[in-house]
């Protein structure tokens, strides 16, 4: 069993009562952390400790990406000035020559920045899988293990093409049944429900316009039968919402909730454009919202109303959405992104540097359904922990060490941790060699390119 103390750093522990150590410890041993505190570590933990020394560094649970889609990283730069449905009609043609390979090499890229931006766990929505295209999810739970990092797969799905009056072209879409099969053999093949798990699947049809009632009704039936969350796309524009309206006579929410999708066991993506009736039925139901600030304003759909969803008690996290509409793809970066879209919407006291932080971690771990064994620095959860360097020249002297995080330029990570294994070290990757990585990427993002 390895035992680290992290040491000398201001800790911050996104607890139930928000407790803060401006010169405190953290003692990881195994998987789990052991002990925090203020101070130095007590003598009891450190015979045959290794010490991180953490002076200058802000020490935080782990990020935790609430909503990606991974094989995205080798779409970036596409579409630059769509909004969402142009954007997507631009790529569906792209993304439907994606296979099990390239999208293995796609994860992998998308984890290591996400790794490098303080991520420690990341809820990937896979929704793309052409005929004979390989073992997908296997691939990305692949990809997650070489990384390192906790991963939240879903199977995903499209079964409305555009003959059906959906938005997706036939050719990117599957028929209901080969879907319900293939959600099944995920589930068996990759979820781990156990404390620790490293890998967890859930269920996940893409959107209300690109998937039918039945397969969004039959999933739901069959997630809760299987004992996974479930995940989609909802309420992202007003395109969606005028769809919805005219194809269904009703907003996604009601269409959703119809079909059996709220609950504490679903979360969506997005919710930019929820009345307040949404916000009650969401609130009621538990049911989790992955804000995703940069990919909202990327696709000019709009601010979603956190302030409001959180005053109301919904779960809200925090997620990146894929690197096609959101090329930085690095966690760190949307909790500065969250603080000041908040405030644009709902004014400058309405979204602290906190709140960023707190919905960036232990929200994120509530969405996921995972609030008691990540998502805060507290003895017994498992060993997710971010040492962020705040005394390089970005941030030396700054008064409050969460504002360099949650204002500030993205600081260099010293440490990060992942269920207690060293992933990066000095802002470097430990767990693969980053240039490796990159040539890789470019090939692969080449390759599928030439396909399309
Ligand atoms: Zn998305």
């Amino acid at each position: 069993m390895t035992r680290i103390i992290i040491e000398g750093a201001h800790v911050v522990t996104v607890d139930a009562a928000d407790t803060e150590h401006p010169i405190g410890f953290v003692v990881l041993d195994g998987e789990t952390i052991a002990a925090v505190g203020s101070g130095s570590a007590p003598e009891e933990w450190r015979a045959d400790a290794a010490i991180v020394d953490g002076r200058g560094c802000l020490v935080t649970p782990g990020l935790i990406n609430t909503h990606h889609h991974l094989y995205q990283w080798l779409t970036r730069g596409y579409a630059q000035d769509a909004i969402l449905f142009d954007w997507l009609t631009a790529l569906y043609p792209l993304w439907s020559r994606i296979d099990a390979g390239l999208t293995g090499i796609g994860a992998a890229g998308a984890m290591a920045v996400l790794a490098r931006s303080g991520c420690t766990t990341v809820a990937d929505h896979h929704y793309v899988f052409p005929k004979d295209s390989g073992d997908i999810v296997g691939a990305i739970v692949e990809a997650s293990e070489r990384i390192g990092v906790r991963l939240h797969a879903t199977r995903g799905s499209m079964d409305l093409g555009a003959s059906q009056g959906g938005l997706p072209p036939d050719f990117a879409v599957e028929s209901t049944d080969t879907i319900l099969r293939a959600s099944v053999e995920a589930v068996e093949q990759y979820h781990d429900p156990s404390f620790s798990s490293m890998a967890r699947v859930a269920l996940a049809p893409c959107s209300p316009f690109s998937v039918t009632a039945e397969l969004l009704r039959e999933s739901a039936l069959l997630a809760r039968s299987l004992g996974v969350r479930l995940h989609t796309h909802a309420s992202e524009t007003v395109e969606e919402d005028a769809y919805c309206l005219e194809r269904f006579g009703k907003t996604p929410t009601a269409y959703l909730e119809d079909l059996g999708w709220l609950g504490s066991d679903v979360w969506m993506a997005h919710c930019v454009h929820l009345d307040e009736t949404a916000i009650g039925r969401y609130a009621e139901t538990g049911t989790g919202i992955a804000h995703c600030p940069s990919s909202n304003a990327r696709l000019a759909a709009g601010i979603a109303p956190v302030r409001d969803l959180l005053r109301a008690g919904v779960p809200v996290g925090l997620g990146v959405d894929g690197a096609a509409s959101n090329e930085s793809g690095q966690l760190g970066i949307e909790i500065r992104e969250a603080v000041l879209m908040g405030r644009l919407k709902t004014g400058s006291d309405s979204f602290s540097v906190r709140t960023g932080l707190r919905i960036a971690t232990m929200n994120g771990a509530r969405v996921l359904g995972r609030q008691d064994e990540i998502g805060s620095l507290e003895p017994g959860k498992l060993a997710d922990v971010a040492v962020w360097r705040v005394d390089t020249v970005e941030h030396a002297g700054i008064l409050d060490p969460v504002a360099a995080l949650g204002l500030g330029a993205m600081p260099p990570l010293a440490r990060l941790f992942v269920n207690g294994r060293l992933v990066v070290e000095e802002s470097t990757l430990v767990t693969a060699e980053e240039p490796v990585l990159a040539e890789q990427v470019a090939a692969a993002s080449k390759q599928l390119a030439e396909r399309a």
